[in-house]
């Protein structure tokens, strides 16, 4: 029993909740506000709610409630995936977190997939990617969007994962060969089409996000002229509930619309 204790207090499960210094994590105040800040000996974090210490919080454990100078409370966690895709610095429209996990299921994105991903953006989708395991290039046009990528990329997922963005149009060909997967969000995914035939595997899927279905239908008729097959489009509409005791219904708030995904794959014909 004691020494249970004991390992239950020294082991890895308690190693791992414990915050530390250099790391990111989120604050959630009394009004469920959310501030994702990361973490410096010394440093101090202000907010019109009051000032938190960075040392109160560095040795604090994941999920404890701390106290500001003005009396507030905080609850201080790390940040999931998705809270870091919706509060890090973006360039362009980063891909939602209701559509990036489909994403990965639809494209079927596993340890080892060889991924070539235009264009990058922000880097949203490349986080989940590599998240997921798959070793990516990502071919993104603006020299800005692609720096803001990689910063955005190395903050969150460290060194140790298999990335590279070149700064180059997919529209203008693709350099690598034996591709697993192609997924593309940009406006005109078509024109990239008979460059993934080449430098994809046969059995590949190819994954295109779009946000109008004009554009979707495009997309459609130029992957019936090509080699992909067993086309599919679909859209993920995500619903959150208010759940109170005595009301309990959806949020009067939705996302409306994001984007359409369509998945083909390449044939050998
Ligand atoms: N999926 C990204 C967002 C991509 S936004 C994320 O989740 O963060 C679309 C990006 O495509 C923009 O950054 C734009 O510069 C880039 N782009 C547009 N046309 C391109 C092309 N022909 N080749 C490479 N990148 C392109």
């Amino acid at each position: 029993m004691v020494r249970d204790a004991v390992a239950e207090r020294v082991g890895p499960a308690a190693d791992r909740s414990l915050i530390r210094a250099g790391e990111r994590v989120l604050l959630i105040d009394g009004k469920e506000r959310h501030y994702l800040i990361s973490l410096r000996v010394g440093s101090s974090f202000h907010t019109h709610m009051g000032i938190v210490s960075h040392d109160v919080l560095i040795g604090a454990r994941e999920g404890a409630t701390v106290l500001g100078s003005t009396g507030r409370r905080f609850v201080v966690v790390r940040p999931t995936l998705s809270d870091i895709v919706l509060k890090m610095p973006r360039g362009a429209q980063v891909i939602y977190p209701k559509d990036l996990g489909a994403i990965l299921v639809a494209a079927d994105i596993a340890p080892g997939s060889r991924v070539l991903e235009a264009g990058v953006g922000s880097g949203a989708l490349s986080m989940a990617l590599l998240r997921a395991g798959a070793r990516v290039v990502g071919y993104e046009v603006r020299e800005d969007f692609a720096e803001r990528a990689r910063s955005n990329v190395g903050a969150s997922m460290g060194e140790d994962v298999s990335y590279r963005i070149e700064q180059r149009d997919v529209y203008q060909g693709i350099d690598e060969t034996g591709l697993d997967r192609v997924l593309l969000d940009l406006p005109e995914p078509w024109r990239a089409l008979p460059h993934a035939e080449r430098a994809m595997r046969p059995g590949g899927i190819l994954c295109a996000y779009l946000p109008s279905i004009n554009q979707t239908t495009e997309l459609r008729g130029a992957l019936e002229d090509s080699q992909f097959g067993m086309a599919s489009t679909f859209e993920v509409l995500q619903r959150t509930w208010h759940i109170e005791a005595r009301s309990v219904r959806p949020d009067h708030r939705m996302v409306g619309h994001t984007g359409f995904i369509t998945t083909a794959r390449l044939l050998v014909r």
